[in-house]
């Protein structure tokens, strides 16, 4: 039999666009025994499927690729997604910082209303635990061969959708790199995104668990600011995390530095105040000042450490260059990114299938017709926040309403 559609890889995308091809033969290939693994542990088990507001807000949370994200996006938005599983029977709901799950917190619903909406088509068929040997084109007919352990396998439509490289214990490996790449397709090469960053200040290790509420942080590359980034931050046991360092861990490499505004202030208005109160309050101790200031009290004695004093000096003992040392530590605290979580735990994978050579419009390949990659396999990272389930099901649609329009056609 002839397929009309072959989609390797059965994660979010995969399934997704599996659910809306009704009733067009599909085959869905999965190397794993189990179906939607990434899909199952995404959100700690709670699956941030999207985000709220308007579509448009979105473009700009997939780094430098808002022009390509932006069509797939908007053929099939956020709303048509929550829409999509409201209609089969599962409520999602907007959280107070805009991330959307299902009502019942449980991936598994997710993945159960995907399942469900394959099933309801009878020409669908899913084999698990196939391992692919071959791919190969029939240039007369332009049709792809699927050579497998479990038989081989034609199609006028192949999708590639098997995902990044990261958390390979799922699964994703980078298959889908190699078989782009066999089918004439370029690939960036992949490193991990939506990571934690490790750093070897022993003290700032001890302030673990602590978290900032909408801070600054500076990027300094080479000796030169790069960056100013605005977020959420967390102190871990062996570095910085938190949405504003996964968000912006793409653009993040081993040697930059990072300057952390603590203070809400700049330096110069901070060394303004210090003067003030020290002008009055001479014979109170250092620790008078920092009390002054909107910090955990954990973080105060933190910083006057990495500033070299001690809390009991008296406001008038404290020099000029003592001054600037405590205020730039407030302002412009330091941190020398040692290296970046890696492959096991980050959470995407930043690079792979090129863009150049795919249509932004309908995810086909500019090289041979029928060819498709969907999800995470292609060049595309979004935010924490429902951003890269968002483009996995986004993209997956863009695909199903092409095929199916040229199928009819
Ligand atoms: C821990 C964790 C939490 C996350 N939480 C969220 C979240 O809450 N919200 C969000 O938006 N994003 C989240 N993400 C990211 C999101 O899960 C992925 O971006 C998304 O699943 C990508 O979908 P995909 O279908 O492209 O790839 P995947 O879901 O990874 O699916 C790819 C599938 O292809 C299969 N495959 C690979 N190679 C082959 C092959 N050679 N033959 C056959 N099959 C193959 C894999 O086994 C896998 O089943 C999270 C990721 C992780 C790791």
């Amino acid at each position: 039999m002839k397929y009309d559609a072959i989609i390797i890889g059965g994660g979010a995308a995969g399934l997704y666009l599996a659910a809306h091809l009704n009733p067009l033969k599909v085959l869905v290939l999965e190397k794993n025994s189990r179906l939607g693994l990434k899909l199952l542990a995404s959100g700690s088990g709670q699956c941030n499927l999207t985000h709220g507001g308007d579509i448009k807000d979105f473009y700009s949370h997939y780094g430098e690729h808002k022009n390509f994200v932006k069509f797939a996006l908007s053929h099939h938005d956020n709303k048509a997604v929550i829409r999509y599983f409201e209609s089969n029977g599962l409520k999602c709901v907007e959280r107070e910082d805009g991330k959307v799950f299902p009502a019942t917190l449980r991936s598994t619903d997710v993945l159960e209303v995907l399942l469900k909406g394959i099933q309801f088509n009878r020409n669908a068929k899913i084999i698990k635990e196939v391992k692919i040997s071959e791919i190969a084109i029939d240039m007369e007919d332009s049709s792809y061969l699927v050579r497998t352990d479990s038989g081989d396998f034609i199609a006028k439509n192949l999708i590639v959708a098997t995902g990044g490289m990261t958390y390979s214990r799922l699964g994703t490996t980078g298959d889908g790199y190699a078989i782009a790449e066999k089918l004439g397709h370029k690939v960036v090469t992949a490193k991990p995104g939506l990571t934690s960053v490790h750093c070897d200040d022993r003290n700032l290790l001890e302030l673990s668990g602590l978290t900032f509420k909408n801070i600054h942080l500076s990027m300094v590359k080479d000796g030169q600011k790069a960056k100013k980034f605005s977020g959420d931050l967390l102190l871990t046991h062996f570095g910085l995390s938190g949405p504003i360092i996964l968000d912006n861990s793409r653009s993040l490499e081993k040697g930059d530095r990072l300057e952390i505004q603590f203070v809400d202030s700049t330096f110069d208005a901070l060394e303004k105040l210090f003067l003030e109160i020290a002008g009055s309050n001479g014979e109170k101790p250092l620790a008078f000042f920092m009390n002054k200031l909107d910090i955990p009290d954990r973080l105060k004695p933190v910083i006057l450490g990495a500033a070299g004093v001690k809390k009991e000096l008296r406001l008038s003992e404290v020099t000029k260059p003592v001054r600037k040392e405590i205020i730039k530590h407030l302002t412009a605290y330091p941190v020398t990114i040692q290296s970046l979580s890696g492959e096991a735990t980050a959470m995407v994978s930043v690079g792979g299938v090129a863009l150049e050579e795919v249509s932004a419009k309908h995810l086909m390949s500019r090289i041979r017709s029928g060819l498709y990659f969907i999800g995470e396999v292609l060049d595309i990272d979004g935010d924490s926040g429902g951003y890269n389930l968002q483009w996995a099901f986004s993209s997956a649609k863009t695909v199903a309403d092409h095929i199916i329009k040229n199928n009819t056609q």
